[in-house]
């Protein structure tokens, strides 16, 4: 047996389950199945067949997961820093256990190539190990001296908190948000993306295995617009994370005013990769490719806009079309497969749409821009790639968030920041020269959150990871994740000689 018939045949096995019975919620240590339960009907977009039916979670359905969550809270606080280490690392232990089930489900379940999602399912098991090794110190504080008072901070879990995941990279985003919460002190109340819930209710299930107390960690399924809403309305929940759109930010924003809640917002982007001259050409042109046709383009930090100065513009142009020609699309199983199927029918259509964009705006479709019909039912498209943009065209200004490169040129370092620039969005950004004064000139005035130069987006879990503009509010990643999850609370002691202001003597 091939290796793809062998990942059909234990993804099928894996799959049975969730085709066998309907997907609940998981809230204080036990999956819940309310009576009488509205449920949707989850597909893959592989063939756009059905997965299984989900239960499409209430107003009240949140309310007891947020009541879990506030009623374990106290316990799992007060818990040594050591001990909520421990758990946490018997955690990260039975994501590895599970790795492989974790991969070929996430794989059927949102269409992105194995040979991502077994590291993706790696790099889960990492983000929470980092951050158990963090949790015995995250309560710690600063040390801030005066003359006659000594300040010293504290830093307490703010609280249960809500978090909200996409599509794109479902599970690895999960674990990403949901550690630093644990390991800092909160208890959690998970909304996965109503179009991939199954590696949440995978990590849900392995709660148990690892020990964690009951109603540490919920997950409720269902939509954005009433599960959702109403996790960010509910008073217990003190602080919100979402990894989304823009305009989930704003809902969230709004939804959450009642209560003041605390926000982080992981949004969108359209992020530029920019190419000098005299960059190296090879490893520019690899990590081009890498960063918008890898996890099939619907990648937050993705490379959707390539500046491409124009003394390599038509060289670069034409290497980069022989390699989103070679590019192999296919099942999302196939080890080969570098692009898989898009999500969603629905996200299929809008990607597809920018195809027409491209041609009314007067962009040239150099590769691709068309549907992979002999992929069958899936949704499948050829990667593509825009030459003849300008920064101004939709193609340029929207994250159309799919395998697709706009491609713009530039003549000087003044005009490649100005249309780096030009854009609502701050995410990342890319530069390619070998004149590190260049190079450091350009880190200074990209309105990104993140820069790299040089390279394809290495992370490193300590540094910040967040976006500017409308790309987000806040950073994860080491210390910085905890600012966000935890309180700080100042005390200030006299050493008894300051004069105190006098009144009514
Ligand atoms: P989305 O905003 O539509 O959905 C994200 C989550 O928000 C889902 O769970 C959804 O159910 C929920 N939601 C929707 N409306 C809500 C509401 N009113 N109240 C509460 N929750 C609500 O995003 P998506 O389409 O699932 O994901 C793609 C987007 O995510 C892209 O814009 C992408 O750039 C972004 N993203 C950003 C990062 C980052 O780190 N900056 C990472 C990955 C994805």
């Amino acid at each position: 047996m091939s290796e793809f018939s062998e990942n059909i045949s234990r993804a099928n096995q894996y799959l049975q389950p969730f085709k066998a019975k309907t997907t609940g919620h998981f809230i204080n240590g036990r999956v819940v199945l309310p009576a009488g339960a509205v449920t949707y009907d989850n597909t893959t977009p592989v063939d756009n067949s059905s997965l299984g039916a989900v239960v499409t979670g209430t107003a009240a359905d949140v309310d007891l997961a947020c009541e879990a969550a506030e009623a374990a809270f106290a316990d799992w606080r007060d818990l040594p820093g050591a001990e909520r280490k421990k758990i946490l690392n018997q955690f990260a232990d039975k994501i590895v256990q599970h790795a492989d089930e974790i991969a070929l489900v996430e794989s059927m379940d949102c269409g992105q190539p194995i040979r991502f999602m077994k590291q993706a399912a790696i790099r889960g098991a990492a983000n929470f190990r980092f951050f158990a090794d963090k949790a015995p110190e995250a309560q710690n504080g600063l040390s801030l001296h005066q003359k006659e008072h000594t300040n010293y901070t504290i830093r307490s879990p703010i609280g249960p908190v809500g978090i909200i995941t996409p599509w794109n990279t479902p599970f690895m985003l999960a674990t990403w948000k949901i550690a630093p919460a644990l390991a800092a002190g909160c208890t959690v109340v998970h909304k996965p993306a109503e179009l991939t819930p199954l590696s949440a209710m995978l990590l849900a299930n392995i709660t148990k295995e690892a020990g964690l107390p009951d109603g540490v960690w919920n997950t409720i399924n269902g939509f954005g617009e009433e599960a959702g809403k109403r996790l960010t309305e509910h008073p217990a929940i003190k602080a919100v994370g979402l990894v989304g759109e823009g305009a989930t930010g704003s809902h969230i924003m709004r939804q959450g005013a009642e209560t003041l809640k605390r926000v982080h917002f992981e949004l969108g982007g359209k992020n530029p990769v920019i190419v000098f001259d005299d960059a190296d050409f090879d490893r520019a042109l690899d990590a081009v490719v890498f960063m918008i046709y890898s996890l099939n383009g619907q990648r937050c930090t993705s490379s959707s806009r390539l500046l491409i100065q124009s003394g390599i513009k038509q060289k670069f142009i034409d290497a980069l079309q022989q390699r989103v020609k070679n590019l192999r699309v296919g099942h999302p199983l196939d080890p080969d497969t570098e692009v898989g199927p898009l999500v969603h029918t629905g996200h299929y259509k809008k990607v597809m749409s920018y195809m027409d964009i491209a041609r009314e705006e007067g962009a040239t479709i150099a590769v691709g821009g068309e549907r992979r019909e002999d992929l069958g039912a899936g949704n499948y498209i050829t990667p593509t790639l825009f030459t003849q943009a300008t920064n101004n065209m939709r193609i340029a200004q929207e994250e159309i968030f799919g395998p697709v490169l706009t491609v713009i040129s530039f003549d000087t370092e003044e005009q490649a920041i100005d249309i780096a620039n030009d854009t609502i969005y701050g995410l990342a950004g890319y530069i390619w020269t070998e004149n590190t004064g260049r190079a450091m000139r350009m880190a200074r005035q990209v309105e990104s959150g993140m820069l790299w130069i040089n390279s394809e987006n290495n992370r490193n879990l300590p540094s910040p990871f967040g976006g500017v503009k409308m790309s987000g509010i806040g950073r994860d990643g080491g210390d910085f994740s905890f600012d966000f999850y935890m309180e700080t609370k100042n005390v200030c002691i006299a050493h008894g000689t300051h004069k105190i202001p006098l009144l009514g003597r």
